[in-house]
């Protein structure tokens, strides 16, 4: 351990260790669970610790709307799963998606993003960050020559959930990365179906992991929350807007968050398995007209999943013959 309390070459771990190790900061009292630090702000030995603080030249906790201990346990976490140098916690997924594109946009640039997003993701793209100058096209999230064809040299961010929901359509982050490259445009990729149990996008070339930690990384429906995982450089723009604009992490969720990492690998091997075995269920069902899963053989874009991801995930689309009235029947 390092003076501090933090554990050091943490990196070199198992992933199934840093789930439960990575950014673990013991106490004084040496407690076996990781502490959670309710409290707004901080208390310092003199007036000039204050000062130097505040001022930046000397690190340490001022405000929780900055930093807080048990925040900052679950961000370098979350960061050592996903292989990134830095995370941000934020109060939501939504939160984590608004703070990226405040950070590094500005008026007139432009996103490409898959088609098939999360509704609020277009809501707030089209919507929110239209009314400031911001626009978006959207493209067909396989096609790789579609995003290509979209992209100009106004374009700033690509935006992509793989694999797609309820479709479960797959891209080739490396091959769209590349794509990023070439406009110097940053690739985001929506992470929270997979999770870095199954998939570790910022090794195939994306810049910017978004995730819900609402979904699998509590994965026991207790907490909204959210972050955003990558470089230090785009890091320290999206930490200014959290601390600035204020969608922080309590303290509290992110404690939650800290015990769902802990299970996070086997909850999504067995989930992945669960839901293969469903899929195939349900292919082989006499109601059903289509499974859409990427761990069918079936599905147009198996290979590809198979090699950029180390498991299918859990959500699946499933059509159901007779239409609407026979699918809710
Ligand atoms: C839920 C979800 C979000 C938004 O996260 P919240 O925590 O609900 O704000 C973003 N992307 C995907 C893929 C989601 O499923």
């Amino acid at each position: 351990m390092h003076q501090d309390g933090a554990f050091e070459h943490i990196d070199a771990l198992a992933f199934d260790t840093l789930a439960v190790r990575a950014g673990q900061r013991r106490t004084n009292e040496q407690e076996h669970g990781d502490p959670i630090f309710p409290t707004s702000s901080f208390v310092y030995a003199s007036a000039a610790e204050a000062a130097s603080k505040f001022a930046g030249d000397e690190p340490g906790n001022i405000y929780s709307r900055f930093t807080n201990p048990t925040v900052q346990a679950f961000e370098r976490r979350l960061a050592a799963l996903e292989g990134g140098e830095r995370c941000v916690a934020t109060s939501s997924g939504m939160a984590a998606i608004l703070s990226t594109a405040l950070a590094l946009l500005e008026a007139g640039d432009e996103i490409v993003a898959s088609r098939s997003l999360f509704g609020s993701t277009v809501s707030l793209f089209d919507k929110y960050l239209g009314k400031f100058g911001i626009t978006t096209r959207y493209v067909e999230l396989g096609n790789l020559e579609e995003w290509a064809a979209a992209l100009t040299p106004k374009t700033r961010l690509l935006f992509a959930e793989t694999p797609s929901n309820p479709m479960s359509e797959v891209v080739d982050i490396a091959q769209l990365s590349k794509l990023a490259k070439e406009q110097d445009a940053w690739l985001a990729i929506d992470n929270c179906f997979l999770t870095p149990a199954l998939q570790r996008p910022l090794e195939l070339g994306a810049d910017l992991i978004i995730h819900s930690a609402t979904k699998y990384l509590d994965g026991q429906g207790r907490a909204i929350g959210g972050a955003v995982v990558g470089r230090d450089k785009e890091l320290e723009e999206v930490f200014g807007v959290v601390r600035t604009c204020g969608p922080c992490l309590s303290p509290f969720n992110a404690w939650i968050f800290l015990k769902g990492l802990e299970t996070l690998g086997l909850r999504m091997k067995a989930q992945s398995e669960n839901a293969l075995q469903l899929a195939q269920w349900l292919d082989a069902h006499p109601a059903v007209v289509r499974v859409h899963y990427s761990g069918l053989e079936s599905h147009p874009q198996h290979e590809l999943a198979r090699r950029q991801q180390r498991g299918f995930g859990a959500v699946l689309g499933v059509e159901i013959k007779g239409e609407r009235e026979g699918a809710g029947r």
